[in-house]
């Protein structure tokens, strides 16, 4: 299957979250019938990070939305969890801080934009901005509604800066995440996720579908795409996002560089730093036995006690 053509928001496309199945999991039964392709995606992005930070040149920004219990960290534990974390880096976007309400509402996601050679993943992103401050009317409409033209000149100016963007919405439904609630309930080693505003945020469910779609809509451009990933089965999310990356990364025909150093003259230099190890090395004298071993010892020592 081709989730990117499947999934992709369409540029400045209508799109309707309700016409949308997040149970939808494709030609794949179970887990058990995806894991081998998931696995293979994880290794191939592995091999494309390697290549995005060897060549230095480019970086790729990934931005996770969703609502509460959505899969966000699944995800970057799942899918990006083969890749070098020299390369790749995570960006919570959490309610701003004194400092950063005290800027304009790109700046933190400008600060924690990828430097060359670097995966960036948004776990949240300045799309909060035009979602739960819209929700919430934390600023006036007639703020938030000029958002929507601020994220697409920044998105262009990250992509002029060589930085690929792709962005997914993690579409799960209200029972899903009642289910994924009580789960955490049940279990103690995710009872620390549960935040009293899960519970009242699912009450503006409706409000969230509205705004996410407004912002689905207003900024999904060819070079910086929204995807909506049916997320009720996380390996389906899993196998779907993993997929997509692979693409987007594969499409990037990133290379390896060339040396910037003169390779024949550092084989000569090789050469001539091994023969003067060997020179160096202490030769074992003949005759003398061979030094017995710590384990040969305490045998010995062992058998006369
Ligand atoms: P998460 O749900 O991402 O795992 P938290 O439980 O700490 O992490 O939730 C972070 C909260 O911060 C979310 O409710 C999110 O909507 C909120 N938030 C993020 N950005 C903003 C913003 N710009 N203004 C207000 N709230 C924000």
């Amino acid at each position: 299957m081709d989730f990117a053509k499947e999934f992709l928001v369409p540029p400045d496309g209508k799109i309707k979250l309700a016409d949308i199945d997040p149970g939808y999991k494709g030609k794949n039964e179970s887990h058990a019938s995806a894991a081998s392709e998931i696995a293979g995606h994880v290794q191939c992005l592995a091999e494309l990070q390697y290549r995005l930070y060897a060549e230095g040149k480019r970086s790729l920004l990934i931005v996770l939305q969703g609502l509460d219990a959505a899969g966000k960290d699944g995800v970057v534990r799942h899918v990006i969890s083969g890749t070098n974390p020299q390369g790749v880096k995570v960006a919570c976007f959490k309610q701003p801080t004194h400092e950063e309400l005290a800027h304009d509402f790109l700046w933190r996601a400008h600060r924690a934009a990828p430097a060359r050679g670097e995966i960036m993943i948004f776990n949240r992103s300045h799309y909060e901005d035009v979602l739960v401050v819209r929700v919430h009317e934390l600023v006036t409409k007639s703020v938030w509604s000029k958002r929507y033209d601020r994220i697409r000149e920044f998105e262009k100016l990250l992509l002029q800066a060589g930085t690929h963007i792709v962005k997914f919405y993690l579409h799960i439904s209200p029972d899903e995440q009642l289910t994924r609630f009580k789960q955490r309930l049940d279990d103690p080693q995710r009872i620390w996720k549960i935040r009293e505003s899960d519970y009242t945020e699912r009450e503006h469910w409706p409000a969230y579908v509205e705004a996410y779609q407004d912002a689905l809509r207003k900024t999904s451009t060819r070079r910086a795409p929204w995807y909506v990933i049916p997320s009720n089965h996380k390996w389906f999310r899993d196998l779907a996002i993993s997929s997509i990356l692979v693409d987007t990364l594969a499409d990037m025909k990133l290379q390896i560089p060339k040396p910037a150093v003169d390779l024949h003259a550092i084989r000569l230099r090789f050469h001539s730093a091994k023969m003067e190890q060997e020179k160096n090395a202490p030769r074992r004298e003949r005759g003398k036995p061979r030094a017995r071993t710590l384990a040969h010892r305490s045998r010995k020592q062992r058998g006369k006690a």
